[in-house]
């Protein structure tokens, strides 16, 4: 049986405490971090819950669960792509979805923004930056950042509000805090070099979200705290 909507404000409110502290303690404003609750593989009603909270957005990870649960959840929710996207799915994901944070390549940045001027859009996308070099991940690697993020801003259809990562597995946290403050000072450099405010950090999840917040996220991608264990 799934988590009653009790249980998960609970858990919401046990994690914006978190969040709270953490930013006590290195002085930063919370109203600067986003809770994305991320509720792949888990039934529609996580989305519902979200939706009833008042939390703006969900994240999933696969297009096509992702497209299924929003037609199930009608309402002012907005929907983000936060798992890998291949080329050939980019005009179905940039009609279902608000943001997609997944874009690593230059193919796929040309594949959404001819979707997206199609659909007569304009789609907000993250770069991917594979800011902790895990080869078990995707993600463009930081030498790359700079050429990638040059071309995104040549597509008129999409428009780049930040940079996303994922820490590679590690029982030392100092891998997680590594990878964050990684992620940050590419953000820092690009901003300085291209003259774009790129707001968004998305880093951490329920494992690292302490280190994320620390190191500088605005946008932390939560599934199991919120919604327990995926199996
Ligand atoms: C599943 C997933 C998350 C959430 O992971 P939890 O550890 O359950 O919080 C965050 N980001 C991405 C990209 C994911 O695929």
């Amino acid at each position: 049986m799934f988590i009653e909507y009790a249980t998960f404000c609970e858990r919401v409110d046990s994690l914006l405490h978190r969040i709270d502290g953490v930013c006590r303690t290195v002085g930063r404003d919370p109203a600067e971090i986003t809770l994305l609750p991320v509720t792949k593989t888990h039934p529609a009603a996580a989305a519902e819950y979200v939706l009833r909270h008042g939390l703006a957005a969900v994240g999933e990870n696969r297009v096509q669960e992702g497209i299924e649960k929003r037609a199930l959840v009608p309402g002012p929710l907005r929907w983000e792509l936060i798992g890998h996207l291949q080329s050939n799915k980019a005009r179905l994901a940039a009609t279902h979805f608000d943001r997609i944070q997944s874009v690593d390549s230059e193919k796929l940045l040309t594949a959404l923004d001819r979707a997206a001027a199609e659909l007569g859009k304009k789609l907000p996308v993250l770069l991917q930056i594979n800011a902790g070099h895990d080869p078990a991940k995707f993600g463009a690697e930081p030498a790359a950042a700079p050429g990638l993020l040059e071309f995104a801003l040549g597509r008129p259809h999409l428009q780049v509000d930040g940079l996303m990562t994922i820490a590679p597995l590690s029982p030392d946290p100092a891998v997680a805090q590594r990878t964050f403050a990684h992620l940050r000072l590419i953000r820092d450099g690009l901003t300085a070099r291209f003259g774009v405010p790129l707001r968004e950090l998305s880093m951490g999840m329920t494992g690292d979200l302490e280190t994320a917040v620390a190191e500088g996220s605005t946008l932390l991608r939560i599934g199991s705290a919120l919604f327990g264990p995926r199996d």
